[in-house]
């Protein structure tokens, strides 16, 4: 058995997400259907220790560092709680991507569980543009959510926004000041075509070079660094903060992707854009051993290809949309 997750251009894996459930009290346009979806029935789910096994292989076997918990919508999963306690005792870097508007209430017990990091996705911060998008009325909350996030003590705090050609792109100042005043990261993102009502397209994904040039209007940065994460980190040179640009469509990550997912109802992603998957939820409950588990994790791993097709004729939506995967 190999002891790290590598595939056949060399990329080591460290950096599990997990979606703990496909359910959301938000329906984000480019995320979720209008009407929603059909919930998966809850014995489809992986209960905790099913997910807290899988994590454990992929930690103590093949060096994962790094756990995310996403959705779906994380926190509405009941005793989420109960869960960041059991995956922090691996000792990866446990992180939440989140709407944020759980958190005026959750924000101290998930650090107090363990959890090291949150992430929290605003689209807006115009109440009517935020209820439009959201197809919920609660900008204020999530605001709130952020606060709290900050006040727990999380370190760092990012907000990711997605940005839309003709619906948010005039607010990327805005969310600089933002990010500026609360001093946490905003993280902007390219559109991906793994929204619900197919409303995306090429013209709508406004690229990295055109975000760049709108967060500079607010004054002159420096890249940092790239490392393995997926967005270009810039310093504003006056010491104001940093943000982040994740241009998963125009300059994809892919030839540096350490990412691998696990899916709500247990199935395991080599990719986002991945077409097919691997039935771990099976494995689990069929008796298998760790060994065996591994084994699968390794195949598919090693059969992860090198890198997503979007804007080329042979590309394929999966048949799943972000909200069913996991961001
Ligand atoms: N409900 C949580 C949230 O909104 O943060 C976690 C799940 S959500 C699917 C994870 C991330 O995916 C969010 O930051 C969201 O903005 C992003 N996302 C959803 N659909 C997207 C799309 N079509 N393109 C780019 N990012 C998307
Ligand atoms: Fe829900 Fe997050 Fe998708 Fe919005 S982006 S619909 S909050 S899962």
């Amino acid at each position: 058995m190999a002891d790290q997750l590598v595939d056949t251009f060399g990329r080591v894996h460290r950096d599990l997400r997990i979606s703990v459930t496909d359910r959301c009290n938000f329906r984000c346009a480019y995320c979720m259907p209008a009407e929603g979806l059909d919930w998966m029935p809850r014995e489809d789910l992986l209960t905790f220790e099913e997910i807290t096994r899988t994590a454990r292989i992929m930690v103590e076997r093949y060096g994962v560092t790094g756990i995310r918990l996403t959705g779906g919508e994380p926190t509405v999963r009941a005793n989420l709680p109960e869960l960041v306690g059991m995956l922090s005792a691996l000792g990866a870097d446990l992180a939440l991507t989140t709407n944020g508007v759980t958190l005026p209430l959750l924000a101290e017990t998930l650090r107090a569980a363990g959890l090291n990091r949150v992430n929290v996705s605003c689209d807006s911060l115009r109440q009517d543009r935020f209820a439009d998008l959201t197809r919920r009325d609660d900008l204020t909350r999530v605001l709130e959510g952020i606060d709290a996030a900050v006040a727990a003590g999380f370190d760092p705090v990012k907000v990711n926004c997605v940005v839309m050609r003709g619906v948010n792109d005039d607010e990327v100042a805005d969310f600089v000041e933002f990010g500026r005043s609360k001093g946490v990261e905003v993280r902007f993102i390219e559109f991906m075509p793994l929204d619900a009502d197919g409303i995306w397209s090429n013209d709508s994904v406004v690229p990295v070079e055109e975000i760049l040039a709108l967060v500079e209007a607010a004054g002159p940065v420096t890249p940092v660094r790239r490392t393995s994460a997926p967005a270009t980190r810039y310093r504003f040179d006056d010491g104001s903060g940093t943000v982040g640009i994740v241009a998963s469509v125009s300059d994809s990550f892919c030839a540096t992707c350490d990412r691998v997912r696990l899916t709500a109802d247990g199935q395991f992603r080599n990719c986002l854009f991945a077409v097919s998957e691997t039935d771990l939820r099976a494995l689990l409950r069929s008796g298998a051993g760790d060994d065996e588990i591994a084994a699968a994790l390794e195949r598919s791993v090693a059969s992860k290809w090198a890198g997503h097709q979007i804007n080329r004729v042979h590309f394929v939506r999966p048949h799943r949309s972000m909200s069913q995967i996991g961001g």
